[in-house]
Formats: structure tokens, C-alpha cells, sequence
């Protein structure tokens, strides 16, 4: 059995998150009998260096290194690729995750050994096995993967290949999928106190999605909607529950209710076991699966606190140019249902199309200002022009615009942790759509607006919310100095407040704990309106 170490470079996220795709196949190949490590480097509690990464690497001595990609971390993993091929030419690389569905080639290019085109369960147990029989000779390598599908890779004539199919069999029934094994994660980089376990709380048990949303790189991915069973989950939930001690279950699901029946058997086993009394759940889906008021009721009674809703836009100009229409009736419905039912509804505005004028952007902001009184959040998002979507595909300007050195840096800044800040700011500097000035200043107030208005709002339901303005205060104070360090050097901004970050996010997590309150029972675990940074931050994350 061989030594077997993967690596997820910082997404980047304000976000702990660990890979789910990583865990998966990390846990098939461990019960196997292989020798398995993960480091995962999306924990706000430490980042490591490309060095430290490497040094980490030499002291497990991988018989085999892949590598997990999402367009974010493409650039700084291309860097790891380049030193580990230098210092240890004999080691296969592996490479795999969303960014490979279409930018396979470009990870080849940066000497990627073999790369997994789209998802690896079906075919992680072969291509293991033929990348570790290659003896250190290009050669070999290429005759024992060369079979195999949904691969792609170079041969010892620097010819490109794809695999025997162009699309790889995907995994039909999820439930065959083990639970994953934390423990081979760097697990003590994202738990620190027991609230930590939240970000081990998270389940992704759907794939795909029906809907042809143009800007989300989702819809073109595999369009068959696969899902875990009410079973499987439950079984997961009393799995992660008994050896981690998670209460709180995050679904990642892109529309959690879309399938009827399964939304229904999962809230009647979760309520006939008493399932409610021991956790809490947060879940987005999609407004044109339209949330029923009894399908809401039967979710605020299984434990359903937070609902996040892809909204997008409101205008019919809007809603009909990123394809996504759903009449105001059915959206007013769903968000009535769900609050009437007790549920906090969270939405999302997205704006820097490259249709978009000032006119239209302001008119969104209108609309979205009528229905805000019922939602316990928007945020606004300006669009990232992602990999297989037309805003990128039809822009060649943008070509390969994330692996631009000076462009995630905002990103990992005590500022950024503060507003949850994602990739906004530099997209609004970089205008890849050449919008006019007036279309960027609204722009601009819209986000910037949503930042600070999304920060606001999550202590405005605390009770003797007074307490908080003074900590409150002084944290946006640090963030000014924070972001005005940054505008200096972003160096700076690392050495003074790479600390300060990490003891904001212990304290945040603590906070946590305190609004996670303990029900009169004394066993039932909810969560009492919005809570801390924790869930808010990551429900914002997956909105889709
Ligand atoms: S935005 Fe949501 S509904 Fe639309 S394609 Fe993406 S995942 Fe599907």
C-alpha cells in the first residue's frame, strides 16, 4: 500500500471549509489500505506558506501528490506543481476539482502528470493504482493511465490526450460515497474549541442542477441531478454527530427541496426520530422550486432555521438576461411561506453584467428594497466571470484572469474577514467589462452598501444588542486601519494584522457558542436568530 498526500491551497475564503471531494476520495483510498494525508489550507486559524506546505510534503513523503483545484487557488497550486516537480521529479502529480472540468489542459500545461477531468469516485481506485506503477518513467505512466477515462494528460511527445471517452461515467447513486474521515484532514488547523465543529457540519448531498443560470458554471456542469437519500443523510448526520460532536448541518445542496419527495421523507424520518431536538439545519435552494407553506412548516419543524434563496434579480430585464425568470408571485410566496413558518430567509443580489447599466442596477437595488423588510439579509455580489461561462468564454480579455498574481490579495485581510469580503472589490477595480463610470458607481454603492449593511444586520437581533456597538465600532475601526495598511503594502497588512485576524475569528467562534443557545429541554441545540459571523458568513458563501 503506498503513502498517498493531498493538498488544497487557500481558496481563497473568508470561509473554513474543508475539500469535500478531497475527504471523499482521501477516505476511499485510506479504507483501501492506503496511507492518507490531507492539507487543507482554507482554515482562518493558520495559513501556510508555499514553504511550509512543502516542508509538510517531505516530512510525509508522498508515493503519490494530487491536488485540488478551483479557480481560485489555480494560481498558487500551479506554484506548488512547479516546486514539488523540481524537488521531486520521481513523485506523480495528480491533479482534479471543478476548475479541470475546463481549464483540464491549462493544469497539464503547468506539469500536472494526469489530470481527473470531472468527478474522481468512479475511477480513483485504477488511477491510483496505474500512477503508482510507473517506476518514475514518463513512459509507463502514460501506458497504465492511457485506458483509462475522463482523464487527460501528455505523453513523452508533449502531445495532449483525453482519456478513451471525453466524459468520465459519474458516480449515479451518491449514497455509495463513504462518510468522510476527518481525522485524515490537518484537523487541528480548523477546530480549536468545540464550536469549531460546524465546519465539520457541512454535507453536499446533490450534484448537478436542472436550471441553465448563465453566469454559474453549475449549469453546464453534469446536468444530471443526482441525490443522497434521506437515509444516507441521516446516517451521515448520526455519524459526524457521534465522532465529531456536530449539531449544526449545513447542506450544500444547490436546491435542497428540489426533489419533493425527497425534501418530504427526509423532514418525517428527522421528526419521527426526534432528529429536531439534536440538530439544527441551513439550506439553500432555488425560488422556481417555489417553497410550498406546508413544505416551509414541515421544515421549520424538522429543525430548518436558515433558508437561503437564489434570487439574483428582480427586474423582469434582469431575471430574463442571466436566464434565470421566475415570476414576482412565485418569489414572493416562497419568502412569505418561509417566514410566516418561522424560517430566517437570506437572498442575494448579483450585478456587473456586462448588459448592466446604471439605470437597471439602481432598479434592482429599488426592487430589492421593497422586499428586504422580509428577509433576514441580502447580499450583493458583483459577478466573477468563471471558466465555462459565457462572461468569460465571450470575453478573451479575460483570458486566464485568475492566475493574475495582484488579484486575490484584498482577500486574506483582517478587513476582508470583517465584511466578508469576497472577490468584489477587485473585480469592480479590474472593470473586465468596461463598464462607463456611472455604471461602476452604482455598482459600487450597491456592494459596498451591502457590505456594510450585511454586517449591521448581524447583531441587530441580539438581545442588548447596546453591548455590541462598543466591540463593534472598534472592530470596524481595526478594519479601516486594516484596509489603509493594505492600500500601503499588503505585506504590511499581513504583519500587523495576521494575529489580530486569527484572535477575531477564536472570538467570533466563541460568540458562536453563546448564541447556539441551549433550549428549555436542555438537550435541544437551535440557533437563535442570526448568528455571529459563523453561519452567516457561510450561508453567504454558498449562494448560488
Ligand atoms: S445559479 Fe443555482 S439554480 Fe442556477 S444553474 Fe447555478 S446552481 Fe443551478
Amino acid at each position: 500500500m503506498a503513502k498517498i498526500m493531498f493538498v488544497r491551497e487557500f481558496g481563497p475564503s473568508n470561509i473554513p471549509y474543508l475539500s469535500q471531494a478531497l475527504g471523499i476520495l482521501g477516505t476511499m483510498l485510506f479504507d483501501k489500505g492506503h496511507e492518507v494525508s490531507i492539507l487543507d489550507n482554507n482554515t482562518n486559524y493558520i495559513r501556510y506558506s508555499t514553504r511550509q506546505i512543502m516542508r509538510r510534503i517531505d516530512e510525509f513523503s508522498p508515493d503519490l501528490l494530487g491536488f485540488n483545484l478551483n479557480t481560485f487557488n489555480a494560481r498558487k497550486t500551479y506554484q506548488l506543481i512547479d516546486l514539488a516537480k523540481k524537488k521531486w521529479p520521481h513523485i506523480p502529480v495528480l491533479a482534479g476539482g471543478i476548475h479541470m472540468k475546463y481549464c483540464h489542459k491549462e493544469a497539464v500545461e503547468h506539469q500536472a502528470d494526469v489530470v481527473v477531468i470531472n468527478e474522481g469516485e468512479c475511477i480513483i481506485h485504477d488511477l491510483v493504482d496505474a500512477m503508482l506503477n510507473h517506476g518514475g518513467n514518463k513512459k509507463t505512466l502514460v501506458n497504465s493511465v492511457e485506458d483509462i477515462p475522463g482523464i487527460s494528460y501528455l505523453d513523452t511527445e508533449g502531445v495532449y490526450h483525453i482519456g478513451p471517452q471525453e466524459s468520465q461515467p459519474v458516480l449515479m447513486d451518491l449514497d455509495q460515497t463513504p462518510f468522510i474521515n476527518y481525522d485524515l484532514f490537518n484537523l487541528n488547523d480548523f477546530i480549536k474549541i468545540k464550536n469549531d465543529s460546524i465546519y465539520l457540519g457541512f454535507i453536499v448531498a446533490q450534484r448537478g442542477c436542472p436550471y441553465p443560470c448563465n453566469f454559474c458554471s453549475e449549469s453546464y456542469l453534469i446536468g444530471n441531478v443526482r441525490d443522497n437519500s434521506a437515509d444516507y443523510i441521516i446516517g451521515y448526520m448520526d455519524y459526524l454527530n457521534n465522532k465529531y460532536g456536530v449539531t449544526v448541518i449545513g447542506f450544500g445542496d444547490n436546491n435542497f427541496t428540489l426533489s419533493k419527495k425527497r425534501t418530504d421523507e427526509f423532514c418525517q424520518k428527522i421528526q419521527e426520530r426526534n432528529l429536531n431536538k439534536k440538530f439544527s439545519f441551513y439550506c439553500q435552494t432555488n425560488v422556481k422550486t417555489n417553497v410550498t407553506k406546508d413544505q416551509a412548516g414541515m421544515l421549520k419543524k424538522s429543525g430548518f432555521e436558515h433558508v437561503s434563496l437564489g434570487i439574483e434579480r428582480l427586474t423582469e430585464e434582469g431575471k430574463n438576461l442571466v436566464n434565470k425568470y421566475i415570476s414576482p408571485e412565485k418569489i414572493q410566496e416562497s419568502i412569505t411561506n418561509l417566514k410566516s413558518s418561522g424560517i430566517n430567509v437570506n437572498s442575494n443580489l448579483l450585478v456587473g453584467f456586462p448588459w448592466d447599466t446604471k439605470e437597471l442596477v439602481l432598479e434592482e437595488k429599488r426592487l430589492f428594497d421593497q422586499i428586504a423588510p422580509s428577509l433576514s439579509q441580502i447580499q450583493s455580489h458583483v459577478i466573477v466571470p468563471m471558466p465555462g461561462t459565457e462572461y468569460y468564454d465571450d470575453h478573451p480579455v479575460l483570458k486566464e484572469w485568475y492566475l493574475d498574481e495582484s488579484f486575490f490579495k484584498a482577500y486574506d485581510t483582517y478587513f476582508s474577514q470583517v465584511l466578508v469580503v469576497y472577490l468584489g472589490p477587485d473585480i469592480i477595480k479590474m472593470n473586465p467589462f468596461n463598464h462607463s463610470r456611472e455604471t461602476i458607481d452604482a455598482i459600487k454603492k450597491i456592494y459596498y452598501g451591502s457590505l456594510i449593511n450585511t454586517y449591521l444586520k448581524r447583531t441587530e437581533k441580539f438581545n442588548y444588542r447596546i453591548l455590541f456597538l462598543i466591540p463593534q465600532g472598534f472592530d470596524l475601526f481595526l478594519a479601516g486601519l486594516s484596509f489603509l495598511s493594505y492600500k500601503i503594502s499588503d505585506r504590511l497588512e499581513s504583519v500587523l494584522f495576521g494575529k489580530l485576524k486569527q484572535l477575531r475569528f477564536l472570538l467570533g467562534t466563541k460568540f458562536a457558542v453563546k448564541k447556539i443557545v441551549e433550549n428549555t429541554d436542555g438537550k435541544q441545540m437551535k440557533i437563535e436568530n442570526l448568528i455571529s459571523d459563523k453561519v452567516e458568513s457561510t450561508i453567504g458563501a454558498n449562494f448560488h
